[in-house]
């Protein structure tokens, strides 16, 4: 595709969709996002999200593109953003579990280890309880919510144009960009949801100040800020598309790993459960998928927020230019 003024129609309003919709208009393209929901963020998997602008961190468990192009993201968001929070990751393990905080510091990168007392000194709250820690000095964070109303704000004000409430879309656009999420399943039979429960509490006691995670044997976890005392504890991953209320088993396991990280939870006030379905292919990694006029986004799986930036980034290089990136794009054929 060559360089000119485009009208593009985008199906979806959760991150991926407001990313792309945002990079387009501010290039100039005619956009129209295009939300199934009347309400937007109400559907979807979005406002589930934690969202750790976390690349080094995922490393341990993710595919090496997610490190490469979550670097990207993470610098696109900072550029973007001013609320996104550039406070570094903590990863932290009971005196037991130490071999455990060594793996997952072999497994990364960009990170600093920290002494107990250097842990207590960045993190009060955690002192006296811990083997030591991995601290990733690059990695940030934010809160959905205000993230996703700003991107809307944003792209509406460099003219993309929103259109809630029916799941159309203008079919004589010259290109449809699909970010449905796993909506999308009805069209790319390899996608699947994998569920995520959290528990959102607000507090006066914790004071935690920046994302916190805890490697723990039976029940991984992750605490993180979003401001005003509200902390999300985050996340099961589980085969299964079930979004709704979370299990009580989840919400003993992710509870009691969060007293464990810091005795001050058990006075928070639980304000939020719930379950998302990250949109994932099998091998879980994101794919921008180029038909002849409609293209997919999708399978951001638990990385989202910090890749939508930098897969709109080269979904709008790719319009411009025809240049593509190996590593995620392909031939919408190649997935059915
Ligand atoms: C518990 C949990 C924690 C997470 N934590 C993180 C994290 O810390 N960092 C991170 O980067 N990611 C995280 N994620 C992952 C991230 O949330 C997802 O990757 C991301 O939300 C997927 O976004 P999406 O835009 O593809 O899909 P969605 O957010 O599901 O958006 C799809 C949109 O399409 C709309 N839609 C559906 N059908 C139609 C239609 N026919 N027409 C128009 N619109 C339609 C839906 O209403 C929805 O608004 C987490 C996820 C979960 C569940």
């Amino acid at each position: 595709m060559t360089s000119r003024t485009r009208q593009i129609a985008i199906r979806g309003a959760g991150i991926v969709g407001l990313w792309q919709a945002l990079t387009l208009a501010r290039r100039g393209h005619q956009v129209s996002l295009c939300e199934r929901s009347p309400v937007p963020f109400a559907h979807g998997c979005s406002l589930y999200a934690g969202a750790m602008l976390a690349p080094n961190c995922e490393k341990e468990s993710a595919d090496i593109v997610v490190r490469e192009l979550g670097l990207r993201g993470l610098a696109l968001w900072r550029e973007t953003y001013p609320g996104a929070v550039a406070n570094g990751t903590l990863v932290v393990a009971f005196h037991r579990d130490r071999a455990e905080l060594d793996r997952f510091g072999r497994m990364t990168e960009g990170h600093q280890r920290l002494s107990p007392a250097e842990l207590a000194a960045r993190e009060p709250a955690l002192a006296d309880r811990f083997a030591g820690a991995l601290y990733y000095p690059e990695e940030g964070h934010l809160s959905p919510e205000p993230a996703l109303h700003f991107l809307l704000e944003q792209a509406q004000a460099a003219g993309a144009r929103l259109r809630l409430g029916d799941g159309e879309f203008p079919v004589d656009a010259d290109l449809v960009i699909d970010c449905r999420g796993l909506a999308a399943k009805d069209q790319l039979p390899t996608l699947r949801g994998v569920r995520g429960e959290r528990i959102v509490v607000k507090s006066r006691e914790v004071s935690l100040s920046r994302p916190v995670r805890l490697l723990h044997p039976r029940f991984p976890l992750y605490v993180v800020p979003w401001g005003k005392g509200v902390y999300l504890i985050g996340a099961t991953v589980i085969e299964s598309e079930e979004t709704g209320p979370i299990t009580l088993r989840s919400a003993l396991d992710l509870l009691s790993a969060a007293y464990a990280l810091d005795p001050a939870f058990a006075e928070a006030e639980i304000v939020l459960q719930g379950a998302g379905a990250r949109p994932a292919f099998p091998d879980n990694r994101p794919r921008i998928m180029v038909g002849q006029r409609y293209i997919y986004v999708n399978g951001l799986y638990r990385h989202g927020f910090l890749l939508a930036p930098v897969m709109a980034e080269l979904l709008a290089n790719f319009i411009e230019t025809g240049a593509t990136d190996p590593e995620v794009f392909v031939a919408d054929s190649a997935e059915r």
